[in-house]
């Protein structure tokens, strides 16, 4: 089985578009969670994303926009395209955030792999370093967990313990590009496909990955996007400016 993996898309359409546009052949679509929050398109992502198919993680933005958490605990541009996000959002797909899971999630057809938004222990927790994966990577039920939440494209694993993070090196800076991670037999595997809409390694490029359960092989995809088109519209959306320039440099 192949799996389009998705995570963090925030409202960035431009960018969903281009990922969905270079995306290998693939049988299955699992969204990690943060649809919205940050961006200015949440009802096209949501609409689109609904229309991929029906694996779905609930991330934390995903709960503010949908009033199921506590702005408190945001950064006061957080909070603020929260709210935005609220205001902005159809009822439907209003009650459809609000509906969703919280991870980790496991799917029968789908044996030894689990996905989460932040952690398995804790939804809402960042695996940023190797030392926050360690008690994830022991202690969960499957050996391959995919998780989003740190916008840090990427894999910890057992077999990397010298190394901290398995990071994508890439050659190009605005050009389609893929990296390809091997996961091996008796390894447990912490694995991030990056961030969709808001990358943060430093690579504006749209982040995502594929998984090919039968190969064993993890593709990592940067792809370039529409960035104006994302920054114009947050800007035409009087959303803070910050969170159009710092798509630019992916931080
Ligand atoms: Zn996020």
């Amino acid at each position: 089985m192949r799996l389009l993996l998705l995570s963090d898309i925030h409202s960035n359409v431009e960018a969903l578009d281009a990922c969905l546009a270079a995306a290998p052949a693939h049988d299955v679509v699992i969204n990690l969670g943060d649809m919205v929050g940050y961006g200015a398109s949440p009802n096209e992502v949501i609409e689109r994303s609904l229309g991929l198919g029906k694996i779905f993680v609930r991330g934390n933005h995903d709960k503010a926009a949908s009033g199921g958490m506590d702005l408190r605990d945001f950064n006061p541009i957080a909070g603020l395209a929260a709210l935005w996000t609220r205001d902005q959002l159809i009822q439907q797909n209003l009650e459809w955030l609000r509906a969703l899971p919280r991870g980790p999630i496991q799917i029968a057809d789908l044996p030894g792999m689990q996905f989460v938004h932040g952690s398995p222990l804790d939804e809402d927790e960042y695996v940023v370093t190797l030392r926050d994966a360690i008690e994830p990577l022991m202690v969960s039920a499957t050996p391959l967990t995919f998780f989003g939440h740190t916008h840090l494209q990427g894999s910890f694993s057992t077999n990397d313990v010298a190394s901290d993070a398995f990071r994508p090196e890439y050659r190009t800076i605005g050009q389609s590009e893929t990296t390809e991670y091997p996961i091996k037999d008796g390894v447990r595997y912490m694995v991030n496909p990056g961030s969709v809409g808001q990358p943060r390694d430093g690579d504006w490029r749209a982040a995502f990955a594929l998984y090919d359960s039968e190969a064993r092989i993890v593709t990592f995809c940067r792809v370039p996007y529409n960035l104006k088109g994302a920054q114009e519209r947050i800007m035409a959306a009087n959303l803070p400016q910050r969170l159009a320039t710092r798509l630019a440099t992916g931080r």
